[in-house]
């Protein structure tokens, strides 16, 4: 019998197990190491957190989500890290990576969870609840008074991740909000694939997608668009159109401004980019100054080429899953299930999803802070 059981040895679980680890605490988790999400993210330098750090930063409840995040900001969450000897590095984008290697948070978490029952290689089925939970995993039945579900989300299940964050929710009676993969990379339909052909090509675009805009750098690959503007876009995409400024730091009527260059050569943009477009138009690469008045109007495209992605990369490259527990069923002061005492919901599995700049680790940092066991 323990006090508390955690469900994810992932960056939400082992929070909660640092902020209790007087308790008597079980950590079960399907991989055979703790934090792997952490170890490969932020290019194997995780990016933890952002220097700035507000609910519109994120899909979900803004109350719920600020009151959340108002527990433990990102100042608290690199203090946190800072006192035990991690001093990430603030880089592009305001975004705090580690300095070498996300290893700097694993050995810290590490030593937090060492006098906690740890078991790894095991996944949790199911858990019921009489007096107190018994929790079924697919090697034995564990006992405990508090359950906190940190078992994340559907991305990359190549390491551990699976629905049973939303399965325990709803046999305790909880709702969850439709679940897809976001921070993902597009796949384009016929007459963007053009842009296959551009793989391996980045350049800085505008993206908008909604009332959002970013403006980052997109990757072209061989399956459609990605890089960092387009996760961000992903976030916030619902099948419908987006609009792609390939000129963001200008407006084509000062690039083609009294020129006798060819095309290719006015327009700052890489030269396979360019052609690839130009023949997209059907326009071939002319100088500037004998282009007709239609020519022009096409060419406007560049500052604003709008299109329907024909779908996403799906979770095996998504970093993380939109949607999930529905958070108006948990209290924000504690995360705790409103309908079944002492469950508690953190992380990823929530119906909250940040961009990409830091923002997801913060939520999982901050919401696992947030758990208040109901005797404190
Ligand atoms: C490639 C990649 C890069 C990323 N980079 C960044 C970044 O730089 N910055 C950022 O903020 N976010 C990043 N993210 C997102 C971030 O990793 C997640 O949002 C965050 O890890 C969520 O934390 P969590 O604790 O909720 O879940 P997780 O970290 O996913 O942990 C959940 C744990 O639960 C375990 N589990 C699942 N099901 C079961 C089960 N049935 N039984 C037992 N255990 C189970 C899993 O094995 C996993 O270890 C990245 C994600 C990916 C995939």
């Amino acid at each position: 019998m323990y006090e508390i059981v955690i469900i994810g040895a992932g960056a939400s679980g082992l929070m909660v197990a640092s902020k209790y680890k007087e308790k008597s605490i079980a950590i079960i988790d399907t991989n055979p190491k703790i934090a792997q999400k952490i170890k490969i993210s932020g290019g194997g330098k995780c990016n933890v957190t952002n220097a700035h750090v507000s609910e519109q930063n994120y899909l979900g409840d803004p109350l719920f989500i600020k009151t959340v995040l108002s527990a433990f900001d990102q100042n608290e969450l690199l203090a946190f890290l800072k006192l035990r000897g991690c001093e990430p590095l603030m880089r592009k984008d305001n975004q705090y990576f580690c300095k070498n290697s996300a290893d700097e948070i694993i050995n810290i978490f590490k030593k937090e969870i060492n006098n906690c029952a740890l078991f790894l290689n095991q996944s949790v089925l199911k858990i019921t609840k009489k007096e107190n939970f018994l929790i079924q995993t697919n090697r034995k039945t564990f006992e405990a008074k508090c359950v906190v579900v940190a078992s994340g989300g559907l991305s990359y299940p190549k390491i551990g991740a699976s629905p049973i964050a939303y399965e325990i929710a709803k046999n305790f009676g909880h709702t969850t909000n439709a679940t897809s993969p976001a921070l993902v990379g597009f796949t384009v339909q016929k007459d963007q694939f053009w842009m296959k052909e551009l793989s391996g090509i980045s350049m800085v675009v505008g993206i908008r997608v909604g009332d959002k805009r970013f403006c980052q750098d997109l990757l072209f690959t061989h399956k459609g668009i990605s890089g960092p503007v387009v996760l961000n876009a992903s976030l916030y995409w619902n099948k419908g159109l987006i609009a792609i400024d390939f000129l963001p730091n200008g407006s084509l009527k000062k690039y083609l401004k009294n020129s006798n260059k060819l095309l290719s050569t006015a327009l700052p943009l890489p030269k396979r980019f360019i052609k690839a477009f130009l023949t997209h138009l059907d326009i071939g690469d002319k100088p500037v100054s004998i282009l007709n008045e239609e020519e022009v109007q096409k060419l406007s495209q560049l500052k604003n080429y709008t299109f329907a992605p024909a779908g996403n990369f799906g979770y095996s490259k998504a970093e993380v899953t939109r949607g999930g527990i529905n958070t108006d069923e948990l209290y924000a002061t504690n995360m705790m299930s409103k309908l079944v005492k002492n469950l508690f919901f953190v992380g990823e599995c929530l119906d909250v999803t940040g961009e990409l700049g830091g923002y997801n680790f913060q939520w999982a940092f901050s919401s696992a802070k947030r758990v208040t066991l109901s005797a404190d």
